[in-house]
């Protein structure tokens, strides 16, 4: 078959599933990986012929890309923060918004010195690790209550030749830790269970429920346990990097003020959604 043959048969059978501009870019993303070529090399050679075993391939990742299932898991990597990292079923895989929590964090504390980091749930480790290649002297740990995340997000660093101490915790009981932290960033589940039907059957049916959702009458558990955590666990004048529901931003600057940490400040994401909560222990 053509490239372009291959191309053709992507958007017509992932129309069901996508928006055009999705099929294009999964087509991009297919043909990039396997046939090992550029992107601009995959437009000029649209033309010409593929190798039996590259469309056996293509063809293969697309009977999974029909059913919805994320191109990240078929291939089993995503890419954050300039750095592949290896994904699977049992992690989320890293948004963009989330690489923006890590350059909040990063254009606020670059210049500290000899930092103490945690990333409290920290699924493929992404922000763990991504602050890890950025702040070279900090020292980085990261928990999450899941070992096959740990296992996944300890690949990574091993990958990305970084140090992070990997903790199996759960955050709602925490288990007693000797250090302090001068950064105290957590990305926990959010999504109420109500706002399921917004969502794209890819995260649905694909990605794992308890990293994503929360009880609707009680969204904001996790982030009491980060801020009891904070307050137990934090150097004087530490800070608090949350990202969060863009519909419950009173109801986390009201916690935040309660359990009267300062300097509270709610961040839009890029979209001009209310994403992130920082504050000052
Ligand atoms: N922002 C993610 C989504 O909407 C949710 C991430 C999370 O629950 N921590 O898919």
């Amino acid at each position: 078959m053509l490239l372009g043959e291959i191309k053709q048969l992507y958007s017509k059978s992932l129309a069901p599933v996508y928006p055009s501009e999705e099929i294009q870019s999964l087509f991009e993303i297919t043909a990039v990986h396997v046939l090992r070529q550029t992107c601009s090399q995959i437009h000029s050679n649209l033309s010409k012929i593929t190798s039996p075993e590259a469309e056996k391939k293509m063809e293969s990742i697309l009977e999974r890309l029909k059913t919805s299932e994320p191109i990240q898991y078929i291939l089993g990597f995503t890419s954050f923060y300039d750095m592949e990292i290896e994904v699977g079923p049992g992690v989320l895989i890293p948004r963009q918004e989330t690489e923006y929590l890590v350059d909040l964090i990063l254009k606020e504390n670059k210049f500290r010195a000899g930092l103490s980091v945690i990333d409290l749930c920290t699924g493929s480790g992404c922000i763990a690790l991504a602050l890890s290649k950025n702040l070279p002297d900090a020292r980085l740990t990261a928990t999450d209550i899941s070992p096959e995340a740990l296992k996944i997000a300890a690949g990574n660093a091993v990958k990305h030749n970084v140090k992070i101490n990997f903790i199996l915790d759960d955050l709602l009981h925490p288990l007693y830790l000797q250090d302090k932290f001068h950064v105290v960033v957590c990305n926990p589940p959010y999504v109420r269970n109500m706002e399921r039907s917004l969502m794209h059957k890819n995260v649905l049916n694909f990605e794992p429920p308890e990293a994503l959702f929360v009880d609707d009458a009680d969204p904001l558990i996790f982030y009491r346990s980060v801020a009891s955590f904070a307050r137990k666990y934090s150097y004087p004048e530490g800070r608090i990097y949350v990202e969060m529901n863009e519909y419950l931003a009173k109801e986390m600057q009201d916690l935040f003020e309660i359990n009267n940490f300062r300097n509270i400040e709610i961040i839009k994401d890029l979209d001009g959604k209310q994403r992130y909560l920082r504050c000052t222990v």
